[in-house]
């Protein structure tokens, strides 16, 4: 048997370059980065990338992935990024360094449990800045909490506080909010008559803030997955040079299995499609078409497929099937031919989960 489709390709030499170079960058303005390996699932051998390429951590949502890059080898603290749930104090003791946390009930439990497997374990309270996900709205709450850790947590040391941004209010890490975060930890600092070892100021997002050289001094930590790994966002959305960065690192192939001329609107009473929608079809007269063997069940949506070919148009999939137009294409399609896209971090996340996706590192 030969290859086999479909496939996501990833260049494991242009992922550590990335690395290397975001690394590099928020190193020179004293920024220690996290290295986020949720967008690929926590693959071990993106995790051992981030890590020959010199993250400081390794962070993820979830525990599943932090075990298997401790099973792979990997040796940095690792860091537990979405708010323990209460079911899994025990794991998060046994398999991370540190979490960021928001409820002190969660906190009481760490520290027990930390107690109980004889560990110290790191937490960073998260502050809400207007994103409206995680962390404390109420910052003279959050006070009193890292004062209670400080005082009688003895299993529980206080890193630092944290913020998130642009993950559910897409709101941005301006200066000014992160010089708020940078202003409520030195009222942190001033209750507990010490520095703390952490300001994280966000994710991705925040590398806007090291390219424009602008971080406030005292944030020195970052958490970066998306930027690593495609850092589309920073272009597509923002609007800036990231031509350092290689784009390169995924590529998604797939098989093509049909190829016809078909008319392009349905014939017959249009009711719902295979997940209950309603499409709207635009007829285009007959046009030729190719089917691939790859389908939502694999990459989330159809619209985030990106084809590497002129004249290549998505037009839409089922679970297993993705139907594209060809008719303008340059080349002449046939089946077994493969057919090359670039993805977008939702479409990563998906195509690293699907069992029915081959995972090819070059
Ligand atoms: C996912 C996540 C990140 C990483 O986000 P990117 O945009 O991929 O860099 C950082 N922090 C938290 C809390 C996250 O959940």
């Amino acid at each position: 048997m030969g290859e086999r489709y479909p496939r996501l390709e990833i260049n494991l030499a242009h992922l550590k370059h990335n690395v290397a170079t975001i690394v590099e960058k928020c190193g020179s303005q004293g920024v220690q980065v996290m290295g986020v390996i949720k967008g690929a699932n926590g693959l071990p051998e993106v995790a051992k990338t981030f890590d020959e390429g010199g993250v400081a951590m390794i962070a993820s949502s979830r525990l599943e992935q932090i075990e298997d890059a401790i099973n792979a080898g990997i040796e940095k603290p690792m860091v537990m990024i979405r708010i323990p749930m209460l079911s899994e104090v025990e794991d998060v003791i046994r398999l991370t360094d540190m979490s960021l946390n928001s409820e002190l009930e969660v906190i009481k439990a760490l520290n027990a449990e930390a107690r109980r497997q004889g560990k110290l374990h790191k937490v960073i309270l998260m502050a809400e800045m207007g994103d409206l996900r995680e962390g404390y709205w109420d910052h003279e709450e959050l006070i009193e909490v890292a004062e209670y850790i400080e005082n009688k947590l003895i299993n529980i040391q206080l890193a630092g506080i944290g913020t998130n941004v642009g993950c559910y209010g897409a709101i941005l890490p301006t200066v000014d909010k992160l010089e708020e975060l940078v202003e409520l930890a030195e009222k942190v600092e001033q209750r507990l008559g010490r520095e703390l070892e952490y300001i994280a100021g966000g994710a991705t997002s925040s590398l806007m803030r090291i390219w424009d050289g602008n971080i406030p001094k005292r944030v020195n930590l970052l958490r970066v997955g998306e930027g690593i790994l495609l850092s589309r966002d920073m272009e597509v959305f923002y609007n800036y040079d990231v031509s350092e960065i290689c784009r390169d690192v995924f590529r998604l192939k797939a098989e093509v299995i049909e190829v016809k001329d078909k008319p392009t609107y349905p014939i017959g009473t249009i009711a719902v499609d295979a997940f209950g929608h309603t499409p709207v079809y635009v007829d285009r007269g007959i046009r030729r078409r190719a089917l691939i063997a790859v389908g939502k069940v694999d990459y989330g949506a159809p619209e985030d497929l990106l084809p590497m070919e002129e004249g290549i148009e998505v037009l839409g999939a089922s679970s297993d099937h993705t139907i594209i137009d060809v008719e303008d294409a340059a080349r002449d399609f046939k089946v077994g031919d493969i057919m090359t896209f670039d993805v977008c971090y939702a479409t990563l996340v998906y195509l690293t989960s699907s069992r029915n996706v081959r995972i090819v590192c070059v």
